[in-house]
């Protein structure tokens, strides 16, 4: 059975009030829609532990800093509820955007430091449309603990930065990233690629694999990274916008893995751009 599709904030707080007054743990995970597997992990991530689950679907215009990859990013509500049906999600929250943004709407969530590098600086504007709205969606669903992909790393701990920040009650939980037998991570935005594009764009998981292991191997990472970049070029990227080693809990750059890390990188192929980041045990 398809999950009750809600679409009004009045609605959603009618049954929160009724869950929390039964004390029952709720959970949110907030999506953008197009759901594959690796919205699905989270879903049932969170069904294992929470008693009620609201999946939110909104395709959010202020974390877009290209107006055509909102105009692009693709819409498919009703499959999303097919999706979600064997999950036992409790609740699907669609919001109309004058529920999240009424007229008026003055205020900006800025977290500042962790946002200053990698996607920070090559999406202006993204990481405040994020932290703005999951705000919202944390306050707005009341949510005790809240599923994220580890996929947007950066993000998860930015949202983690915010709830902390506020006092937002809701505990952020991450996830494993969930890839296709090629290593591709699963992302809405893998529908945009063309046949060769995809080809080119399965090839990034193992460059970044190999480099992981050199890492853990006690190499230094600034002539890996040149290699790799180089490496991905060969393999068809257009364009690499950034290799970085961070440490795993602070985002601070790392020389070398001499503590757990993750490895992060932002390329291009087929004229979509795509992300992704993997863990690298210490040397
Ligand atoms: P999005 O709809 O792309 O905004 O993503 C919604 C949530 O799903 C975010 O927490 C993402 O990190 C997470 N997510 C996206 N792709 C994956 C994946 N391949 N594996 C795990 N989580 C993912």
């Amino acid at each position: 059975m398809t999950a009750p599709i809600l679409r009004r904030l009045a609605d959603l707080r009618a049954l929160t009030t009724k869950w929390r007054s039964n004390g029952e743990v709720i959970g949110v995970v907030p999506t953008m829609g197009a759901l594959h597997q690796g919205h699905l992990s989270l879903a049932a991530a969170a069904k294992a532990y929470c008693d009620r689950v609201i999946v939110t679907i909104f395709v959010n215009p202020k974390q877009f800093n290209n107006p055509e990859d909102l105009a692009n990013y693709p819409r498919t509500e009703h499959d999303d509820a097919e999706k979600l049906a064997p999950y036992g999600v409790d609740a699907i929250y669609v919001p109309e955007p004058g529920e999240i943004y009424p007229d008026g709407f003055s205020t900006t969530v800025m977290v500042t430091g962790l946002t200053d590098t990698m996607e920070g600086p090559f999406r202006p504007g993204h990481f405040e449309g994020v932290a703005t709205v999951v705000a919202k969606l944390f306050l707005q669903t009341q949510a005790d603990r809240a599923y994220f992909g580890e996929k947007d790393y950066q993000q998860l701990l930015v949202v983690r930065r915010m709830a902390r920040d506020l006092d937002i009650p809701t505990e952020v939980i991450g996830c494993p990233t969930v890839r296709e037998p090629s290593g591709l991570a699963m992302s809405s935005r893998n529908q945009r690629l063309s046949p060769t594009g995809l080809e080119i764009a399965a090839r990034k998981h193992a460059i970044m694999q190999r480099l992981a292991d050199r890492l853990t191997a006690g190499e230094p990472f600034a002539p890996l990274a040149d290699g790799a970049r180089a490496d991905l070029t060969e393999a068809g990227f257009s364009e690499v916008e950034y290799i970085e080693l961070r440490c795993a809990d602070t985002l601070q750059a790392l020389p070398g893995a001499d503590r757990p890390a993750r490895l992060f990188v932002a390329a291009w192929a087929g004229g979509i751009r795509l992300i992704d980041n993997i863990p690298v045990e210490p040397a």
